[in-house]
């Protein structure tokens, strides 16, 4: 069970450039109207007014980030806590989770040194 991210910003011209920031959107399952996207921070875009990224750049949404770890949390709980799977399965999930969560921290420091110039 791993939590899959995409990320997408404004294209230039349909907000402010100071609000053409990236946020995160779960990975479709397929049952979304693929004309209409919502990150989760619950903002709301045409698919054709996003800028497809393949990792966070410029200024990241606070509100997706805050949510995305909200959701890597609660996830890793459930598998933390799941009925099912002998316990070495378990840690390995939650290992998975963790290490993910540490991409993350590392794309985001990544990009607040780039935003400070160090
Ligand atoms: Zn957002």
């Amino acid at each position: 069970m791993t939590v899959r991210m995409l990320y997408a910003r404004p294209l230039p011209g349909v907000v402010g450039e100071t609000r053409r920031i990236t946020h995160a959107f779960p990975a479709p399952s397929g049952d979304e109207d693929p004309e209409q996207v919502t990150p989760l921070c619950g903002a709301e875009f045409a698919a054709q007014d996003l800028e497809p990224l393949t990792a966070v750049s410029g200024a990241p949404c606070e509100s997706c980030i805050a949510s995305a770890a909200r959701r890597v949390r609660e996830q890793s709980r459930l598998v933390a806590a799941g009925p099912t799977g002998d316990i070495e399965a378990r840690l390995s999930r939650i290992e998975e989770q963790l290490n993910l969560i540490a991409a993350k921290v590392d794309q985001l420091s990544r990009v607040v040194a780039a935003l400070l110039g160090w």
